[in-house]
């Protein structure tokens, strides 16, 4: 059977991983990236081998620049079964119009409102309503974070009520202009932050409250979650109900900080010490008065890449089963340690 063709416009924090991560399946390939300028993320894709594509008026200054283009983004579009959309949040939704002129399936990422596809994706919780789907909606990183525990909690104990609290990073390791340098920024200061209705675009019966906070910190962002469960249960049987799922990571050894994940990703040899799973931080799981508490980390750079690949699989029909897809995915990426 012939792989997927897979394209990818936006070669930022996300495109990139995504092409790594399409690169290491047997199902799928990557047929060419997009970069708007020759900067040196340019260049570590022309190293790995990635065809170039560029907008058409920016194409002879990659060629002044020494690089081999393909063609014009228009011309990787034509060439593609899928486009998986990694331009910054909001610049994707000018691409539909291309996507749906060339008639090819597109995935866009979390930074894009809810509207711009029918079905916002998360691999446990919903796959199966993006098999042969055209346009789907891959949900943010902390989104992605929080629908993997409350998802088997919901399927195990029911959700009564989720209150979770975000402390989000200011800004990505690469990234020089966000901020903040030296503050605490109510993210946004009314309640809720967006990401409990976002939880609901995939779980829509989860009553949930999200706040969030953002911090001068890179690394990741960080959940404090309080989890009110229908049916009764105690901390060992989350740990063990966490331990079993295939996203997880239940963090021990010594570890009470993001900065410290962020260095076992390193040891471990994690491709850009990228940490792809939940983060939950196994002391702090306790039931205390009948409510669920713990902390979970997530690595923002990188938690929604096993997914991207799990919505390329179930849009073009390639398994219709979840937990094979996110099995295969995993193995591929080394993901689980
Ligand atoms: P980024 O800024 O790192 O990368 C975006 C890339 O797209 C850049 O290389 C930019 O030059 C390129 N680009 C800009 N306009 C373009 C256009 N018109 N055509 C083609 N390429 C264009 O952004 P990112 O962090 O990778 O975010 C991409 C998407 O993923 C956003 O929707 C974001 O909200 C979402 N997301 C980001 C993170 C994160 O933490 N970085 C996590 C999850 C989801």
């Amino acid at each position: 059977m012939s792989k997927v063709k897979v394209a990818i416009n936006g070669y930022g924090t996300i495109g990139k991983r995504v092409a790594d991560a399409v690169s290491l399946q047997d199902d799928m390939e990557i047929i060419g990236i997009s970069k708007t300028r020759p900067n040196f993320e340019a260049k570590t894709a022309a190293l790995k081998g990635y065809n170039i594509y560029a907008p058409a008026d920016k194409i002879d200054s990659f060629k002044n620049d020494g690089y081999t283009v393909a063609g014009s983004i228009e011309d990787m579009i034509k060439e593609a079964d899928i486009v998986v959309d990694c331009t910054p949040g909001k610049v994707g939704v000018s691409n539909k119009a291309l996507y749906e002129k060339e008639g090819v399936k597109a995935i866009w990422q979390g930074g894009e409102s809810k509207d711009i596809a029918p079905i916002s994706f998360n691999s446990e919780a919903n796959y199966s309503e993006a098999i042969d789907a055209d346009y789907v909606r891959v949900v943010s990183c902390n989104t992605t974070g929080l629908c993997r525990v409350i998802y088997p909690l919901d399927q195990k104990y029911g959700v009564e009520k989720v209150r979770v609290t975000i402390v989000r990073r200011g800004g990505d390791p690469g990234d020089i202009k966000s901020g903040p340098i030296d503050a605490l920024v109510l993210d946004p200061i009314k309640l809720p932050s967006h990401h409990g209705p976002d939880v609901k675009t995939i779980m829509p019966h989860i009553n949930i409250t999200s706040a969030a906070i953002k911090a001068p910190t890179s690394f990741m962002h960080l959940h404090v979650l309080n989890i009110k469960l229908k049916n009764e249960c105690n901390a060992e049987d989350v740990k063990s109900l966490f331990a079993s799922r295939p996203r997880i990571q239940m963090i021990a050894d010594g570890i009470s900080a993001t900065a410290q994940i962020i260095e076992f990703g390193r040891d471990l040899g994690r491709p850009r010490n990228d940490m792809w799973e939940n983060c939950v931080f196994k002391e702090s799981v306790s039931v205390d008065d009948g409510e669920l508490y713990f902390f979970q980390a997530i690595h923002q750079e990188s938690d929604v890449i096993p997914e991207n690949i799990d919505a390329i699989r179930a849009m073009m029909s390639l398994e219709k089963d979840n937990l094979k897809s996110i099995e295969k995915t995993n193995k591929a990426m080394g993901i689980g340690i």
